[in-house]
């Protein structure tokens, strides 16, 4: 009998939060890192919302409170999502989390048994394939092309469908692509959904970057679509919209009552509510002309960067990148540039255990950080499973603009920079 049991080690992470460690001990040394690697915003939270906030922590607004969220809270979440996607919501069908991440696995453990299969983005947000084996369940990811701008068509998703399926992952606008989905492609993703699946199918919509949208796009959700409201669950949250990660308030709609009520007891059983000074706040955040003046302020700034950094990456042999028209992530195709630097050589010459703990993008990704300090994500860290053949990298625009345009220069370095990579590799540190 081992200490651990068996699940443990069949559970995944989110390297995001892995790139921590590797970057703190360069800045021990002294070495500035371009940290391109965060997925949050890098704005303060608003101004109008800490007062909330704080205002609510001296009314002693800080007991046990409402499992499901609180009341003013769900109801203003319900408003906000029958307002923008044109369908009912109730505060009762409204479950509010610690973020919007807990409701992924939660959803897993409630709707899937073993041998149960989930679809989902690849790449995608990484711990929707991370839950996967920890809960028994048999992952099918949709591999979304660059030359559809990774949106994703009905005729793709079908043959990923079959009587297995319980539960599809939708992120639009997506992590890490930017890519969106138009009305009539998500009107034919549910066309497919409503051949091809029972009424206890759930459509898991990740609408957490539902605000961040450039070029005048507006956010569309598949529960919009006929018959659709009654199969899907819209997620959203404030760590983007209100810049506002540490404050750890995501929330869902779900088609029923009866759902609510599982997730509710769920969240008894493992956290009993989230704080409540913090759910006043983004009600507040949700209810106020400000909150959608901030965010319209923010887009706005990540709306030039993008434009900056997709002209600097594009500038630089061997990448191509697409301008994503949401999020504050770009995901150039690095595969011109593994090719320039001999990173394919360099892969391929590794031992057979060594290559299954690295990809040719995570070289790179490696050789970016250490040899030329700025942090990326590799295409590994958004699905691992069919992911070889891709080599991608995610870079996150949520940093200043100065450090952005230092961040362009350095990689233009590193492009040319084939016997600092040989350098990197034959030291073999940071492999993986
Ligand atoms: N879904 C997606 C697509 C995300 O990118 C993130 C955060 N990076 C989350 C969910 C989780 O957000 P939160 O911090 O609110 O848990």
């Amino acid at each position: 009998m081992g200490l651990y049991a068996e699940r443990s080690g069949l559970i995944n992470s989110e390297n995001a939060f892995k790139m921590g460690p590797h970057i703190r001990f360069l800045e021990a040394q002294g070495r500035h890192v371009v940290k391109c690697n965060i997925g949050e915003p890098d704005f303060p939270v608003p101004a109008f919302i800490k007062e909330e906030v704080k205002r609510q922590i001296d009314l002693d607004n800080t007991h046990y409170c409402d499992p499901q969220g609180i009341p003013s809270l769900r109801e203003a979440i319900a408003r906000q999502i029958s307002a923008t996607r044109g369908i009912p919501a109730e505060a009762e069908r409204v479950v509010v989390f610690p973020g919007g991440k807990p409701p992924i696995g939660l959803c897993q453990q409630t709707y899937c048994d073993p041998g149960d299969e989930v679809v989902y983005p690849s790449p995608g947000f990484p711990i929707y394939e991370s839950f996967i084996p920890y809960v028994g369940a048999v992952p099918v990811p949709i591999h979304l092309k660059e030359e559809d701008a990774f949106s994703l068509s009905g005729d793709e998703l079908a043959p990923c469908l079959s009587d297995r399926t319980k539960l599809i992952y939708l992120n639009f606008p997506s992590n890490p692509t930017g890519g969106v989905a138009s009305p009539e492609q998500l009107a034919d993703l549910a066309r497919v959904v409503r051949e091809r699946c029972g009424d206890d199918v759930r459509v898991y919509s990740d609408e957490i970057y539902e605000h961040i949208l450039f070029d005048g796009e507006t956010h569309h959700s598949i529960a919009a679509c006929p018959g659709m409201a009654e199969r899907t669950i819209i997620v959203s949250g404030a760590s983007k919209s209100f810049s506002w990660t540490g404050g750890r308030i995501g929330w869902a709609l779900f088609p029923t009552r009866d759902e609510a009520e599982v997730f509710k007891n769920l969240n008894i059983n493992y956290f009993s509510c989230t704080a409540a000074y913090n759910q006043e706040g983004v009600r507040l955040g949700l209810e106020s002309p400000q909150g959608a003046a901030e965010i319209k302020k923010m887009v706005a700034i990540f709306q030039q960067r993008r434009d900056l950094v997709v002209a600097g990456l594009n500038a630089v042999e061997g990448i191509r990148c697409l301008k994503p028209r949401g999020t504050f992530y770009v995901f150039p195709n690095v595969a011109g540039l593994c090719g320039n630097l001999g990173v394919f050589e360099a892969f391929e010459s590794l031992p057979v255990e060594t290559r299954e703990k690295t990809s040719p993008s995570t070289l790179l990704q490696m050789f970016l950080l250490f040899e030329h300090a700025v942090a990326t994500m590799d295409r590994r860290s958004f699905g691992r499973i069919g992911a070889e053949p891709y080599h991608f990298l995610r870079l996150s625009i949520a940093t200043g603009t100065e450090e952005l345009k230092e961040g362009m220069a350095r990689i233009a370095e590193a492009a040319v920079d084939r016997e600092g990579f040989r350098r990197f590799f034959e030291a073999g540190e940071h492999l993986f």
